[in-house]
């Protein structure tokens, strides 16, 4: 069983982001199922840094057609730095895969806890709207829309503080409004439904209330 403890970033942080391998880490349990692969607890050898390894299969991905996807998630996720944002901290491949490796979550998915207590006491869910607000404020000024917020891509780090996880879905904000149809069916705003366009403020409020409504 893998130490489940936390040291600093900085350690891994060190090496180039694309310079890691497979051999680099030890895996441990599976931490959650995607759908396009697999997260696992891992460990990295040399420093024995302990991180969540999102493992996608490359076939997959270019069956959905979503490459394009995946390289947001990468180039954005990769590049934001806030203690409300799950950290991604590097990633490789090798012929069938792609490999993320992500800041651990010890507590795991919001969605899990919100199941177990039905509703949260209102002190509890005061501060995941702070730390979402936070989060989304800080996405919002560096013109990034996640487009896929919901319980099961929050998740709780080692002191049960709100990381906003899975950029999958995210993009740039553009000057102009935007029209896909996008994220999950059950957090979709209504705009969107209705095929008007839409944008991050829209985006965020509508779902950041339904969290906390049951
Ligand atoms: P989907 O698009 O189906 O939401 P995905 O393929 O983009 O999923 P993620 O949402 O990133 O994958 O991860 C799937 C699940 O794995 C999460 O809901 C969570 O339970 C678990 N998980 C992911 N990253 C971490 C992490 N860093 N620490 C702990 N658990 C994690
Ligand atoms: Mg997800």
């Amino acid at each position: 069983m893998l130490n489940e403890s936390s040291p600093s970033p900085k350690k891994i942080n060190g090496l180039p982001k694309s310079n890691w391998c497979f051999n680099d880490f030890e895996i441990g349990r599976p931490l959650g199922r995607g759908k396009f692969g697999n997260v696992f607890l891992a460990r990295e050898r040399r420093t024995k840094y302990i991180v969540a390894l999102k493992v996608l299969f490359k076939s997959q991905l270019q069956k959905a057609d979503v490459e394009h996807q995946l390289r947001r998630e990468i180039e954005i996720q990769s590049r934001l730095q806030h203690p409300h944002i799950l950290n991604l901290l590097g990633w490789f491949y090798d012929d069938r895969k792609i490999y993320l490796i992500l800041e651990y979550a010890p507590r795991g998915e919001l969605y899990k806890e919100l199941q177990l207590y039905g509703k949260f006491p209102e002190n509890r869910a005061a501060k995941y709207i702070r730390q979402l607000a936070e989060a989304l404020i800080f996405l919002h000024k560096e013109k990034v829309i996640h487009r896929d917020i919901k319980p099961e891509n929050l998740l709780l780090g080692i002191n049960g503080d709100l990381k906003i996880a899975d950029f999958g879905w995210s993009v740039h904000a553009p000057s102009s409004r935007r029209t896909t149809l996008c994220g999950t069916l059950d957090y979709l705003p209504p705009e969107m439904i209705e095929g008007k366009a839409h944008d991050d403020k829209a985006l965020s409020w509508l779902k950041i209330m339904r969290l906390f409504t049951n």
